[in-house]
C-alpha cells in the first residue's frame, strides 16, 4: 500500500479525479491511500491567515511558513513509513518525467505540499526533498501538479493497471513513444489497418511495432532518440529515415 498525503489550502480540488476508474480501483483495492491535509487548519491567529505579502515589495501573496511547518509536522507526527519523500510542487523544480514517476513508485508514501497564489515563502523549501515541475507553464496552484503526479505513479504500482503488459509498452517506458495501435473495424470507411498485423507472425509484428516506435519519435520527439537504448538495427533504420527526409527535401 502506499500512502498519499496532499498538503492542500483547496481539499475540495482533488474530488473527482480519484474517485473513478483505475485509480478507484486502486483505492477500493488497497494499493493506494490517500489523505488531503489542510494547512490553514494549523494557521493559529484569530483570522486563520496562510498567506501574507513579500517582503521588498512585488505583488501577489506568498503562503507564510508556519502552517506548512506545523501541518507536515503533525504529518510527520502521526505517521511512520521508512521510506517516504516529501515534494514541493513548483514551476521551477525538475520536471516530472516517466523515469521519476517510477523512481517515486517505490516510496510507501508521498507527501505533497501544493502552493498557491504567488507560492511559497522560500524557508517552505526546505522542507521538500525535492522539488518538482509538470513542466515550463505556470498554473494557479500545485493541486493539479501533485494530481498528475499521483496518477503518474499509480500506474507504475503493481497491480493498478490491469494488465502487467500496459505500462511497459505505453510511450517514454524505453525512452521511445509508443507505436501506433488499433482495434475494430479492420476498415473503417476506407481507412484500413496495417496488413502485418494480421500476419500472425509475431517476430515480423515486433519489428513493425518497433520501426513505428522509432519512426513517430524520429518525426515528433527526437530529442529523446539521444537518451533511448537502440540497437544497431534500429541505428539503420533511424539512418534510413533520415536519409528518406533528406531526398524529399
Ligand atoms: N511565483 C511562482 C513562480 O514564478 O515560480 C509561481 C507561483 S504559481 C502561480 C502558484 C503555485 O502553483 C506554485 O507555488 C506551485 O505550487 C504551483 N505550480 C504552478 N505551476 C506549476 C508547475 N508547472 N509545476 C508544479 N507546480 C506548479
Amino acid at each position: 500500500m502506499m500512502r498519499i498525503d496532499f498538503v492542500s489550502l483547496f481539499p475540495s480540488m482533488f474530488f473527482g479525479p480519484f474517485d473513478d476508474s483505475i485509480i478507484r480501483r486502486a483505492r477500493d483495492n488497497g494499493i493506494l491511500d490517500i489523505h488531503i491535509l489542510n494547512p490553514r487548519d494549523f494557521a493559529f491567529d484569530r483570522h486563520k491567515h496562510v498567506d501574507d505579502s513579500p517582503f521588498g515589495g512585488g505583488s501577489g501573496m506568498l503562503l507564510k511558513p508556519e502552517p506548512m511547518f506545523r501541518a507536515l509536522r503533525f504529518l510527520l507526527g502521526t505517521t511512520n513509513f521508512q521510506r517516504r519523500r516529501i515534494l514541493l510542487m513548483s514551476p521551477d523544480g525538475e520536471v516530472l518525467s516517466q523515469d521519476k514517476a517510477k523512481e517515486l513508485s517505490a516510496f510507501d508514501q508521498l507527501i505533497f505540499l501544493c502552493g498557491h497564489y504567488e507560492g511559497f515563502d522560500a524557508r517552505i523549501t526546505e522542507l521538500a526533498d525535492e522539488v518538482l515541475s509538470i513542466g515550463d507553464y505556470v498554473l494557479t496552484g500545485g493541486e493539479l501538479p501533485a494530481m498528475v503526479m499521483v496518477d503518474a505513479v499509480a500506474r507504475m504500482l503493481p497491480g493498478v493497471l490491469g494488465s502487467e503488459e500496459s505500462a511497459p509498452t505505453d510511450s517514454f517506458y524505453h525512452g521511445l513513444l509508443e507505436y501506433p495501435q488499433y482495434t475494430r473495424p479492420r476498415d473503417y470507411h476506407g481507412k484500413v489497418v496495417p496488413e502485418v498485423l494480421f500476419s500472425g507472425d509475431h517476430a515480423k509484428i515486433a519489428l513493425w511495432r518497433r520501426h513505428e516506435s522509432l519512426r513517430l519519435t524520429f518525426e515528433r520527439r527526437p530529442d529523446l532518440l539521444e537518451k533511448a537504448e537502440l540497437t544497431e538495427d534500429d541505428l539503420v533504420f533511424l539512418k534510413q529515415l533520415e536519409q528518406t527526409r533528406k531526398g524529399g527535401q
